[in-house]
């Protein structure tokens, strides 16, 4: 399909002003009923976890074997997107049922949550939850009001500090019934847990790796300092071959390409697999004490994350934020209800889906607005949208079955560039088909599809959410989001 004719597409498509979201048929239940009535809540997210990276997923390196253990008693949705790329957006999305456009919150353009949005912990507390999160604050701290609904809401902790947290309270205020949400930025940049596969790749490395996660930081700060000459960190006793890695990281964070950064997608891609690693072992551990205090009886538990990383596509590494291709956009969705059969569900699902889910497992009648299905009373969808605004950036994207559209803004705002991919047979998203002969009318049918989600997130936008919340934060809390790389 030519520019010109997606972009002819679009305008008719949003000038026609009558076209309703035809975003899922309702039908019979995939999980046929799921019930935990009354249950408690935990909702884990581990920001930046790309679903590809997990065995469960089919990731050939042993990162997550308590999280595969985990999924296997559960409910896995092996194509769950999330509704953006950026923390504050996505995890906005996951808490309201809210596309992006809807809610507004972004942290770079200072947008956070308002108080008339209704969120997840807000419900739950109506219902007659405690409601708490252990969380790693930065994109997600209080400035941006998404802490509507909590209790207690305790910001900037890593997942081992959060998880801690959450046994502690547990163990002594465990007859309450909970809704906790644990966040931590573990696997994010800088990747702090080099472990088995960065000592694969490095055979001969004697550092110690206990010693090595102790002493990572402290080099990091020096590269910040003199980030042009890392030879000064050498120069002040840190170890050669430390610092070369930290630079690695730090260039890669800074300069967020291959080819300008001293550093091979290799050593990054096994620095993040350590990651994921050294939160899977936190998790593990984590389970065996809510067993041990008898809570895998009456808890649901569900992980995800809100975006992935980039680890080489595109040429660049330790990145998300500014595009929609799955390197980004698949997350985990593995949900665990007690004496519920483990299943894998194939549709695709989306993490809006999250709160009316979840409402309907634990029996809550909640009867506002969310732009999500419940999973366990429709078909999990077919359709997941996603978007995105960077800077001068905008792109949307609909997946329907193993079809992706994405439709990228130009510059000039008056024009789109618009690209289709078969995620079954190029789950790179490397070949565009959108001018294969044979492929225009399905994609003319899923950009119809796009743009009618795209015209009713402005309708409900208008109708819910008309006014910008804007982000309060102090230095301390903008500090954070630029060691996070979220502000410039
Ligand atoms: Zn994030």
């Amino acid at each position: 399909m030519s520019r010109y004719s997606f972009f002819l597409f679009l305008v008719i498509a949003f000038s026609a002003g009558c076209l309703e979201s035809n975003h899922r048929e309702a039908g019979d239940g995939v999980l046929g009923g799921v019930f935990c009535p009354d249950c408690n809540v935990i909702l884990i997210s581990i920001d930046t976890l790309r679903a590809d990276h997990l065995g469960a997923y089919g990731y050939n390196r042993e990162t997550s074997a308590g999280l595969d253990e985990f999924a296997a008693k559960s409910l896995l949705f092996e194509n769950a997107y999330s509704q953006a790329t950026f923390t504050l957006s996505s995890h906005a999305s996951l808490l309201t049922g809210l596309y992006a456009e809807v809610h507004d919150a972004e942290v770079y353009r200072g947008s956070g949550l308002n108080d008339d949005l209704t969120l997840m912990a807000e419900v739950f507390k109506q219902e007659g939850y405690d409601t708490l999160s252990f969380n790693g604050g930065g994109a997600i701290d209080v400035g941006t009001n998404i802490q509507q609904g909590f209790r207690v809401y305790e910001t900037g902790g890593d997942l081992s500090n959060n998880f801690n947290k959450t046994r502690n309270w547990i163990s002594e205020n465990g007859s309450r019934r909970f809704f906790i949400f644990i966040h931590g930025y573990d696997v994010h940049t800088p990747y702090f847990y080099p472990g088995p596969f960065y000592r694969e790749i490095n055979p001969e490395s004697n550092v110690s790796l206990k010693e090595f996660r102790g002493r990572i930081k402290p080099i990091h700060d020096c590269l910040l300092r003199y980030p042009d000459n890392n030879s000064v960190c050498v120069d002040q006793g840190y170890p050669e071959e430390e610092v070369h890695i930290s630079s690695n990281v730090w260039n890669a964070e800074r300069n967020h390409s291959v080819s300008s950064c001293n550093c091979s997608v290799e050593v990054l891609t096994a620095l993040y697999d350590d990651g994921i690693y050294y939160v899977d072992g936190l998790f593990s551990r984590f389970m065996a004490e809510l067993e041990g205090l008898g809570k895998l009886e009456n808890t649901i538990i569900i992980v995800t994350s809100d975006h992935g990383e980039e680890l080489g596509e595109r040429g660049e590494v330790a990145r998300h934020g500014h595009t929609v291709y799955n390197e980004l956009t698949h997350v985990p969705l593995i949900i665990y209800v007690p004496k519920q059969k483990p299943k894998r569900i194939e549709k695709n699902a989306e993490l809006v889906d999250v709160m009316p889910t979840l409402f309907s497992i634990t029996g809550i009648k909640y009867d506002g607005v969310m732009q999500g299905e419940d999973l366990t009373k429709t078909k999990a969808g077919n359709l997941a949208y996603s978007e995105i605004k960077y800077y001068n950036l905008a792109k949307k994207t609909l997946v329907e079955d193993d079809l992706k559209i994405i439709l990228t803004h130009k510059k000039n705002y008056l024009d789109f560039y618009g690209e289709l991919y078969n995620l079954s047979q190029d789950p790179g998203e490397t070949q565009s088909l959108h001018n294969t002969e044979g492929m225009q009318g399905r994609a003319e049918e899923i950009i119809e599809k796009l743009s009618n989600q795209a015209l009713a997130n402005e309708k409900l936008k208008e109708e819910i959410n008309p006014k910008r919340y804007q982000i309060r934060m102090n230095e301390k809390q903008k500090k954070r989001l630029r060691d996070l790389r979220y502000l410039r």
